[in-house]
């Protein structure tokens, strides 16, 4: 670690370790806790392509994140792979001093097709979000886009090229999907593929969420438990977001994400950077600093690195631990879509 890494510290004293790039708004999937497809399209506000940063502008943004202490990153969206060339800026990401993981999260709908050119870019593993393998409800949690047997595709292309581990992503939606988890957990034991259950969090506004419809890691866990033995698995590193649970049949493991039930913001070292260039400091932020402005205005790096550091070193959010006081509702929380899951 050097000298300038420790010093940056947000209020609570958390550092910046991790950068979640989102490199496009726009997505192939209506998925209904994200972009709902009864959304009219104004109402999903996209951004002009100009508007977009370019690769050069967010792998020069990116090693300023490094500079203060980001070593992992993550490209992510709206859906990542409907950006053009990607590989680029893969390539470009994963040479930058510092960073020593670049993942990447998709829907899976295109990765049969870019797996292998990303992963000869540097790419170092994926995460596939696929919420059931019942071609009926995958259509309701897609919003009627894609299909199981492409996102299957995907899985085996990004196995085949090496971008492993593999995880899947499963935000769980009462009545929505739960029903098909165990048929999803089967077909992933005994393979090498970690399935991570997400509670359904209230991110952005469209997907109008209630607290009944999430379902909490606690419950999950007792549904899991009455068909397989679980055992806990100690934490790869501190801060780590999904509590490991391995299948006591040695049949491989799978992760709980409590975001609702068990937040855990006190060690959130994530900054996330939306596709126009604006950072965020939380997920469920209202408002961010605008990077790209100054950056295409001429600001240097070290000014640049000025105004990063400035926001970490004043960040006080913890959205998911003080979510149910009064005070803290949010009617004009960004999208996921847009500031990047
Ligand atoms: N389109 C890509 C995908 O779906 O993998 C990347 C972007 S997506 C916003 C990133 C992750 O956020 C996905 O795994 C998605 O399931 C998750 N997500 C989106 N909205 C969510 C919500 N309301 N609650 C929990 N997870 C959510
Ligand atoms: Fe698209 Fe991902 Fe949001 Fe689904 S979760 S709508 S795939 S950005
Ligand atoms: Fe981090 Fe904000 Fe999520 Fe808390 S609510 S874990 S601070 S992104």
């Amino acid at each position: 670690m050097n000298k300038r890494e420790n010093e940056l510290l947000d209020h609570f004293g958390r550092p910046l370790r991790d950068l979640r790039i989102s490199v496009m708004d726009r997505c192939n999937f209506r998925c209904p806790y994200c972009m709902p497809e009864e959304a009219p399209e104004p109402d999903l506000n996209f951004l002009e392509s100009p508007n977009r940063l370019r690769f050069a502008e967010i792998i020069r943004l990116t090693s300023i994140f490094a500079n203060l202490g980001v070593h992992k990153l993550r490209i992510t969206g709206g859906e990542p792979l409907l950006r053009k060339n990607l590989y680029e800026l893969v390539a470009g990401l994963s040479e930058l001093p510092g960073i020593n993981d670049v993942a990447l999260t998709t829907n899976a709908s295109l990765l049969e097709r870019y797996a292998e050119s990303l992963g000869q870019a540097g790419l170092g593993r994926v995460t596939v979000s696929l919420d059931s393998l019942d071609p009926k409800v995958f259509q309701l949690m897609t919003g009627h886009r894609g299909s199981v047997e492409l996102v299957l595709a995907g899985i085996e292309a990004a196995l085949a090229a090496g971008l492993t581990p593999i995880k899947i992503n499963v935000v769980v939606q009462r009545g929505a999907n739960d029903h098909t988890l165990l048929e999803l957990l089967e077909y992933f034991r005994g393979t090498e593929i970690i399935v991570r259950l997400i509670e359904y969090m209230d991110v952005g506004n469209l997907n109008h969420w209630k607290p009944e419809n999430t379902v909490s890691s606690v419950d999950l866990l007792e549904l899991i438990s009455n068909k397989w033995l679980l055992e806990p698995v100690e934490e790869n590193y501190h801060g780590e977001v999904a509590q490991r649970w391995a299948y006591a049949d040695g049949q491989g493991e799978i992760g709980l994400i409590s975001s609702v039930s068990e937040p855990f913001c006190g060690s959130c070292t994530r900054a996330r950077l939306s596709s126009d260039g604006v950072l965020y400091n939380c997920l469920f932020a209202t408002q961010g600093l605008d990077l790209r402005s100054p950056m295409r205005e001429g600001a240097s790096d070290d000014e640049l690195a000025d105004m990063i550091s400035e926001a970490w070193r004043i960040r006080r959010d913890r959205y998911s631990e003080v979510r149910n006081q009064a005070s803290v509702a949010r009617s004009n929380k960004v999208e996921m879509y847009y500031i990047g899951g």
